[in-house]
């Protein structure tokens, strides 16, 4: 049997690894992304660059979008030149973008014109899972429409979950990232706390590692915390786009998240205070007044 020809739409941060483990698989593959020039390492991996989301949608049978906001999926998706223009009857689209479950069921309407089916399936997980291809899929949609395309997705990630119809993966994914966002406020303010009582980070850390609650994150993200280090993995400004979609969906089921609402603050002022392209763990920075480094570790 012949295999799917995949197209792949947004190669940034995560799109970009994601899409190369597609590649590498040997699937038949063409790219497109806004910026041209970020789909060169895939056409050195033999992939096809489209001159848009409509061409690129017209020579496959499984559709991928991977962009940021629920209004960029839309644009890429819906707009002009966009892949619902090129969605062959039979194809799948399948959205991993973090967006809202209204959004997703937007975008599997409209992908209901067209005789084609549709899977939101975000992921939980980073640049470095995405690159190893160890990511969690969380799947909203129809259970044949995720077996067809779970060969696909199995090249990305490492373990997938079917959440539910269309809309509970992107449900899901919001309610996962509502714990790390609070996991980084914690212990962001647990080490605003110690320095202020004049005690060491790097012991702090210590109990962390040795606590009932340790979490390979600590280790992570922590550690880059502690040494000022704010390269964007996750950009902060995605995770602000989060909590406004989190928030959104709290006051759409009438669901009491008091704290996340205070979070949600939190990154939308850093993000205001110029913090939006760095890591979200730059709460960290913004909350200590700009200062660059809590300590460095020796
Ligand atoms: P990113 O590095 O900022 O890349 C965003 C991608 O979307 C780029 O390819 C960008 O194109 C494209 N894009 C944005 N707006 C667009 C528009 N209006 N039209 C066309 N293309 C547009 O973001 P990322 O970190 O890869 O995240 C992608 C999605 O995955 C987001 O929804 C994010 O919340 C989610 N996510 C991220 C992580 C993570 O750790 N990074 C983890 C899980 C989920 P250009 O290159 O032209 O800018």
């Amino acid at each position: 049997m012949s295999r799917e020809r995949v197209a792949f739409l947004g190669l940034g941060t995560m799109g970009a690894p994601m899409a190369a483990h597609i590649a590498k698989a040997g699937y038949p593959l063409i790219v497109w992304n806004r910026t041209p020039a970020k789909a060169r390492p895939l056409i050195t991996l033999g992939a096809k660059a489209a001159k848009s989301p409509a061409h690129a949608a017209a020579e496959a049978d499984v559709v991928i979008t991977m962009v940021s906001r629920p209004q960029d999926v839309e644009d890429v998706v819906l707009g002009p030149s966009g892949a619902l223009e090129g969605l062959q009857a039979g194809a799948v689209l399948v959205d991993m973008s973090t967006v809202s479950p209204v959004t997703s069921r937007k975008l599997a309407g409209a992908v209901a014109t067209k005789h084609a089916e549709f899977l939101d399936a975000p992921v939980v997980g980073s640049k470095g899972p995405a690159t190893d291809g160890t990511l969690v899929i969380l799947v909203g949609g129809l259970p044949p429409t995720l077996k067809r395309c779970e060969p696909i997705l199995r090249t990305m990630g490492k373990t997938i979950i079917h959440a539910g119809n269309v809309g509970c993966g992107s449900a899901l994914k919001l309610a996962t990232n509502l714990m790390l966002g609070h996991l980084s406020a914690g212990f962001v303010e647990a080490l605003i706390l110690v320095q202020a009582a004049g005690l060491d980070p790097q012991r702090f850390l210590e109990v962390v590692h040795a606590s009932p609650f340790a979490s390979p994150w600590y280790q992570t993200k922590g550690v880059g915390m502690l040494k000022g280090d704010f390269t964007p993995h996750f950009a902060l400004k995605h995770m602000r786009k989060d909590f406004e979609l989190m928030c959104g969906l709290a006051k759409e089921t009438r669901a009491a998240v008091p704290v996340t609402e205070a979070i949600r603050k939190l990154f939308a002022e850093a993000e205001s205070a110029g913090k939006g392209e760095l890591d979200y763990s730059a709460i960290l920075a913004h909350l200590q007044g700009n200062a660059p480094a809590v300590v460095t570790p020796s």
